[in-house]
């Protein structure tokens, strides 16, 4: 699987979808760019997004808030005091950590140890194997177990506070070592605040400390008032932002899941008190339908409720999808309570508040939040999508099996060869095309390369222009993920292929 993960990345690379930033400079870590492929795919991974979410539902409107905002506001959301990381150095490796992160590994281990055993166990009683009965009575495994849920508890208790000197302790306890160094010499837990600063305004004295925004939400809670109002909105209502996020991650781990620099598509929805729950639960279902209908199997999506909530929620799940280094959160549902509104109340001194023409009651509303990583679902989209397909003839071909509304390029026109007016036919058919999806002209090597190439962008459709497309309008279309072709009219393409890409 980590063989998988790092064959994605490189063909990532390869074939034009993200690149590291600054590539010729050696990178910067954790920030990435997308090439010509990728910015595609990404564009309709957002445009997926923003129609199923702001076309489709009358009362969900779109909003582009700035990344700058008044640095009150990240005092009034509660970042300046509390978006912070629990920080561990190695003295001997010179390596930062997140101490909650080689914790959490820690129980991971635990798990891997049971599974082993149970792995083995399998092995040697075969159709008589059974689990359950294995794990209630194997001595080492209920060890394991025991030590697990031990540290587990421990581990959830000291990150309540947080109780940085308990999260020191337990590293000790565990005796975790440093996997670069191998060592146990660890410095203290300390904070580590996760937004970036800047200045604002060309003098010294006049300059103000300003924030990169480590979340669009607060863009739409500072702008309820404004949407509300201008918008006509009634309760139950939405907003939905798609824009850049900053955090200064301690570690960046797995290629674009985790970046210093990413894209958020966040929805809040305004409800009446009393009503969040029932809003929480259907908006649970709604998002977890968006994520299935694109295909890639009921069994590879999970919720993975939260049992221990944020002060200022009354209830939150995580989307998470079976990446190849094991079931990772894509997205966040979150019931928020009044919290942000009333906070933002507190700090600009101003009523933000509905009133609601039937009841002629005032109040400050709830909000249902979703809030998805573009990056993360693009991610999840190429590790699903990828495959290194055996054919009958013994070669392997390399495929992206991208659902097609996604895919970066929909249709490749080939000339079976680059004389004879082939060309000019085909460049024919992109003309009348290419106003309806995204189509690419390619003549350079053999039909069967070619081929090749358009499969691994993940092309769902490919047409090749022969000597009988002159005489009479067919052409041969090619299917990506069963490689059959079959002869239709040039007239007919539009209508065969428009259907089944657009989003
Ligand atoms: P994690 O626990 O993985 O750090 P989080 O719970 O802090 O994530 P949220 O604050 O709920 O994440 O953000 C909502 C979504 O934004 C996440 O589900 C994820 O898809 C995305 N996201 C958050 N941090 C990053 C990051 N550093 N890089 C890429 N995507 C991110």
């Amino acid at each position: 699987q980590e063989d998988v993960f790092k064959k994605i990345v490189s063909h990532c690379k390869e074939y034009g979808f993200v690149f590291p930033s600054s590539d010729i400079y050696d990178g910067l870590a954790a920030v990435y760019d997308y090439g010509q492929n990728g910015v595609e795919l990404k564009n309709n991974i957002k445009e997926y997004w923003w129609k199923s979410m702001v076309l489709l539902h009358e009362n969900i409107v779109g909003i582009d808030s700035a990344i700058f905002m008044h640095p009150t506001i990240w005092k009034a959301s509660g970042h300046v005091d509390a978006f912070n990381d629990p920080l561990i150095d190695n003295r001997d490796s010179k390596k930062r950590y997140r101490a909650d992160n080689l914790i959490e590994d820690q129980i991971a281990k635990y798990d891997e140890k049971i599974d082993k055993e149970v792995a083995k166990a399998r092995k040697r009683f075969g159709d008589a194997f059974d689990e359950s009965q294995f794990r209630q009575t194997n001595a080492r495994v209920m060890e394991y177990q025991q030590k697990r849920d031990a540290l587990h508890e421990r581990y959830t208790r000291a990150m309540q506070g947080p109780d940085l000197a308990e999260l020191k302790q337990i590293i000790i306890d565990e005796e975790i070592v440093d996997p670069i160094s191998g060592t146990k010499n660890w410095t203290d837990v300390r904070q580590f605040n996760l937004m970036f600063s800047t200045e604002m305004g060309a003098s010294a004295d006049g300059a103000m400390k300003v924030y990169l925004r480590p979340e669009t939400a607060q863009g739409i809670f500072v702008n309820y008032l404004n949407v509300q109002k201008t918008g006509r909105m009634k309760v139950p209502f939405g907003i939905a932002q798609i824009g850049k996020a900053f955090r200064n991650e301690i570690v960046a781990r797995q290629f674009i899941f985790r970046m210093r620099e990413f894209e958020q598509m966040e929805m809040q929805f305004f409800v009446k008190p009393g009503t969040e729950l029932d809003w929480f639960a259907n908006w649970k279902q709604t998002r977890m339908k968006w994520h299935q209908t694109l295909g890639f199997g009921a069994e590879n999506y999970r919720f993975h409720d939260h049992e221990k909530l944020a002060h200022y929620a009354n209830a939150a799940t995580d989307i998470e999808f079976r990446m190849p280094f094991g079931f990772k959160e894509v997205e966040g549902i979150h019931s928020r309570t009044n919290f942000d509104l009333s906070q933002h109340e507190k700090y600009c001194g101003k009523q933000i508040k509905y009133f609601d023409p039937q009841t002629n009651e005032s109040y400050t509303p709830y909000v249902i939040e979703t809030s998805i990583g573009v990056d993360r679902m693009f991610l999840s989209v190429m590790c699903h999508s990828y495959e290194e397909e055996k054919l009958d003839n013994g070669e392997t071909r390399t495929v992206l099996h991208l659902p097609a509304a996604l895919a970066p390029v929909k249709l490749a026109v080939l000339p079976l060869v680059k004389k004879d007016g082939l060309p000019e036919k085909a460049r024919e058919i992109i003309d009348a095309l290419k106003f309806h999806f995204n189509c690419q002209y390619d003549e350079k090597d053999t039909i069967g390369k070619r081929y090749r190439r358009q499969d691994a962008i993940g092309t769902p459709y490919c047409v090749t222009v022969d000597y009988d497309s002159l005489k009479d309008n067919t052409v041969t279309l090619r299917h990506r993920d069963t490689m059959a072709q079959e002869r239709v009219n040039i007239a007919d393409l539009n209508g065969i292929i428009e259907d089944k890409v657009s989003i």
